[in-house]
Parts: C-alpha cells; structure tokens; sequence
C-alpha cells in the first residue's frame, strides 16, 4: 500500500483522469498521463537497479519530468534529490557524493556540466532528457518510459519514510541535506490547501525553480494535490511573466522578494491584465515594504509567507483577511503547525516578551527529521522538539509575526543590535536605488558599523550623501550606516537571496 507522494498521480488519476496538472511548452499533461508516465518511470528506475532507499537525484530546469521522477521515486519508496541548476560542477559532484546518488535524470542545458562530474560521484546510471546529449552510455528518458511496464508498483510507502532530501539554499554556508518525509511534505502540502483556500480551478505560474522548496512544496504540489493546474515556466522572465499571467488566467503566484521586484520594475507592469491573480506568496528572503505597496497600488493582495527548507517549508503566512491592515507581517502559524518566539541566544525555549525580538522556533508534523550524514548538525538544530530557525522575529499584540532578519546576520555597533534588513528596506524606499544590502565591517571604535552597498538606477547619479540623507529620521542614528558603496549587481544564489559572505569578502574591509 502506498501513502506517500508517489500515489498522488494514482489517486488524481482516479478521481480527475482527464483534468490538466501540468502546462509546459505549449504542452499539456492530464491527471491520467502524469500517472502513466509517472508509473512508467518507476519501473524504468526499477530495471535500472533502483530499490527502497536509494537516491534518485534531478538537475534541470522546471520540466513536467521533474514532478515525474519525484513520484516515480515516492512510487519505488526511493528518495529523491532535486539539484540547484545553477550550482558549479565541484558543488553538484559534492551534493551527488554526500547523497549517495545512484541514478541521476538531467536536462539540455546541464549535458556538458554532468559529463564533467562523472568521475567524481559514483552515479551508477544517467538518464538524459529529450535533447540531452546522452553521452557515456547515458539512458534516454522517453525511450525508458517507452520501453517500461505501466502497470501499478507493489511497494509499501507509510508517512515516515524518507521521500526527499532537499538541500538548503545554501545562503549562509554550505549547503546541507534536509531530511523530508512523505507525511513532511503531505502535512506542508494540506497546511498550504487549508491556508490558501486553494481550489480545483487554481492555476499556478511555477517560474519559482521547482528544486527550490517554495517553487515545489508551496505551489506545485498543492495545486496538484487538489487537482489544480501547474503552468511550469523553464526560466523566470519578468516580461513573459505577464503573457503568461494573461494565457493561461494564473491565480496563483510565488516569488522570492527578487522575482516580485523584477515583475513590478518591467515595462508592462502598467497597462498589464493581472484581473485572474488571486493570491500572491511572497518569501524566502526579507519582505520590502515598498515592495507590498506596490502590489497593494494595483489592487492585488499581496502575502508574506515565511519558512525554511527544513520545515517542508511553510511555518507562517499571512491570511488575506489581514493582507492590508497587517502589511509586513507574515502572519500567523499554518494549520498543522505551531510557531514561538524564544528569547535569542539562551539554550532554553524561554519565550519572548510581546514586542520583543526573539528566535523563532517551529514544530509540527511538517517539520523534518535532520541533515542528511550530519548527526551533530541535526541535534544542535532542535530544542526539546522545537526546530530553531535562526531568524529573528516579532509577534504583534494580536499574535502577528514580523520577521527581523537573520540571527547570524546581526551587527552589533557600539553594544547596540542592528538587523540589516530593516535598514536595507529604508534604503530601498529611495527611488534611485534598485537593490541594496548592508553588512557590518570592523570599527576601532564600536567594534563593527554597518556599511550599504547599492545598485544605483542606471544614469541616477545617485550619491552616497544622497543616500545617508534619505536616511536620517527615518532610522535612529546607530542603525544608519557610516558608509555607502555603489556595486553594479548584488550576488544571489540560485533560490534568488542574497549572499553576504561575498559582499563581505568584496566590500568588508574597514
Ligand atoms: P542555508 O540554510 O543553506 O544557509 P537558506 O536558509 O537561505 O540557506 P532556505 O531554507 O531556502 O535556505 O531559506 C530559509 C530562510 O529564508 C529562513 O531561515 C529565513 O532566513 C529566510 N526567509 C524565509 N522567508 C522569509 C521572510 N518572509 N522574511 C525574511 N526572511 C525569510
Ligand atoms: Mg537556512
């Protein structure tokens, strides 16, 4: 009997068989042909060796064979490793090695890549998708389906068994393996549907990259779990965004803050029919303020989520009830989940006075089982049960959340706490700034300061006064930063976050 993901397609099939899941190149895949194309997949991973437990790892870009190898793996009781398309080959060859990886299933764009790392990790077979160079004895996806049995897999899958590991951003380290189970990512998926109120009829645009948590576990599966329709877009672009949006009536969005900006700054943001959307997510890295108004302007409700990789990912989100009187927030708790602030920096769970920033820790039936070969990882990250996120946040008088920043990325000026976001948001409120980001660089004086580094508007002549005044009374004096410098973009990581340590590396010297 299998509970896990891997018989969602059998059971949609069943209840849905001719409704469309996924939308790709103009193409469309039922309920019934996910299932057959999915159970196909199962029994080719299966001639190629593949049994309970080993890893079935996917690099590409967002492709319905994504979501195929992921059930084709649940099917087998297999574990499935989705891979950051925009890692370099050392990265990906680490994150095959440190999985275990025995079968690896690859896209066009990634051929020259995966040849370069076939030494290196100890994949037993590759399957290469259509237009894949299927080099060094590489399988060929659909002549594997082809050639595959499509009647149902006998293989018992319960709740607890482990159906993903799904490597963290990698935003403040090293990437690590979070340990997702069936019954993680089934919770995550009913916490969403509850939540979001979603519908059978929801369409959701998934440009987010589906190896990415959000793009996968809060809009793809879902949707798919309640019968919805995924429109899977290879490569995020903010002008075709709105063909897209207008095609298909798109209901459902999320992005990254990045994502979002880029939508808002394209010239067809004016005059665009955006009448469909119905809910837009919004998460994974600080929320600008300026960002809510300028969804809020045209009308569209805008919602701040919050998670993590390890909690599959969904720990808050704010209603759309609350969307405009509690703006910044990312709300409340999801449904099958509970939240706390805890007072940073102490071993306990002592919690947080209201209005006091603290940590906040998570726990709930969604929330993972640790790090992948990382035991000590693993048990420092959790607290009497209680997941400890590393974020700092807030909770409001009526129980609301407003997410600070990230512990690590406090910067303590003359004994003062600084969280850059916040001062990161009121940079960005001038109208000459595209992007900005702080870090802290040592000071004789106060031990460390905090300094800006911008992206100007092109031909702006934006000024690091012009800045710093912009600032004063908007900011108490110690959080406004001693120094600017200007940078012509900020680097990001796959997921679209900002990465300080190499803004440190280049900008930190006193
Ligand atoms: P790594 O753990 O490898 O350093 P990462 O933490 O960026 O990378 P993810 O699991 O993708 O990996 O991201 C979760 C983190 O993203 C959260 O811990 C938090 O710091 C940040 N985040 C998510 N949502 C929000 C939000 N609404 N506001 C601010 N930060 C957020
Ligand atoms: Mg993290």
């Amino acid at each position: 009997h299998n509970e896990g993901l891997g018989s969602w397609p059998a059971r949609r099939a069943r209840k849905t068989p001719r409704r469309a899941a996924l939308v790709h190149d103009g193409r469309t895949l039922t309920y019934a042909e996910l299932d057959e194309r999915s159970t196909r997949l199962a029994h080719g991973l299966r001639s190629l060796g593949v049994r309970r437990g080993d890893r079935v790892a996917y690099l590409g870009a967002n492709h319905p064979s994504f979501l195929e190898t992921l059930f084709a793996a649940g099917t087998l009781g297999a574990v499935f490793v989705p891979l950051n398309t925009r890692l370099a080959a050392p990265e990906i060859a680490y994150q095959l090695a440190d999985s275990g990886t025995s079968v690896l299933v690859y896209g066009p764009s990634h051929a020259s890549l995966v040849e370069e790392v076939r030494g290196a990790a100890h994949v037993r077979a590759h399957i290469a998708l259509e237009g894949a160079e299927a080099g060094g004895g590489a399988h060929d996806y659909e002549a594997l389906l082809a050639g595959a049995a499509a009647d149902r897999v006998d293989e018992a899958v319960g709740p607890d068994d482990l159906c993903m590991i799904m490597y963290t951003s990698g935003t403040t380290g090293r990437a690590k393996g979070a340990m997702l189970t069936h019954g993680n990512l089934t919770w995550n998926a009913v916490n969403v549907l509850i939540d979001h109120d979603l519908t059978a009829d929801e369409v959701a645009l998934v440009s987010a990259p589906l190896f990415h948590t959000a793009g996968l576990n809060m809009l793809t599966l879902p949707v798919l779990l309640k019968g919805g329709r995924c429109v899977l877009v290879p490569r995020f672009d903010p002008g075709a965004t709105f063909d897209l949006i207008e095609e298909h009536r798109v209901t459902f969005m999320f992005g990254v803050p990045a994502m979002f900006q880029a939508v808002a700054r394209s010239p067809r943001w004016d005059g665009a029919d955006l009448s469909s959307l119905r809910i837009l997510t919004c998460g994974g890295a600080p929320v600008p303020p300026t960002l809510i108004a300028a969804y809020g302007e045209r009308g569209l409700t805008f919602l701040q989520g919050y998670g993590m990789t390890e909690a599959a990912p969904g720990v808050l989100f704010l209603d759309a009830e609350h969307a405009e009187s509690k703006a910044g927030s990312a709300g409340v708790q999801h449904f099958f989940s509970d939240v706390r602030v805890v007072a940073a920096g102490e071993p306990g769970l002592r919690p947080a006075a209201p209005g006091e920033t603290g940590e906040v820790v998570v726990r709930g039936p969604h929330v993972f089982r640790g790090y992948w070969g990382l035991p000590e990882e693993s048990a420092a990250a959790f607290t009497d049960g209680w997941f400890r996120s590393g974020d700092a946040a807030r909770v409001d008088e009526d129980g609301y959340a407003y997410i600070v920043d990230r512990i690590k990325d406090m910067i303590i000026s003359g004994g003062e706490n600084i969280y850059p976001a916040e001062v990161e948001h009121a940079v960005l409120a001038h109208p000459d700034v595209l992007e900005c980001a702080v870090i802290g660089v040592p000071d004789d004086k106060w031990g460390e300061v905090g300094r800006a580094v911008v992206v100007a508007r092109d031909g702006s002549g934006l000024t690091a006064e012009d800045v710093l005044a912009a600032l004063a009374g908007r900011l108490a004096p110690y959080k406004i930063p001693k120094s600017v410098v200007f940078t012509g973009a900020l680097p990001r990581n796959g997921a679209g976050k900002l990465l300080k340590q190499p803004l440190r590396a280049d900008f930190g010297s006193p």
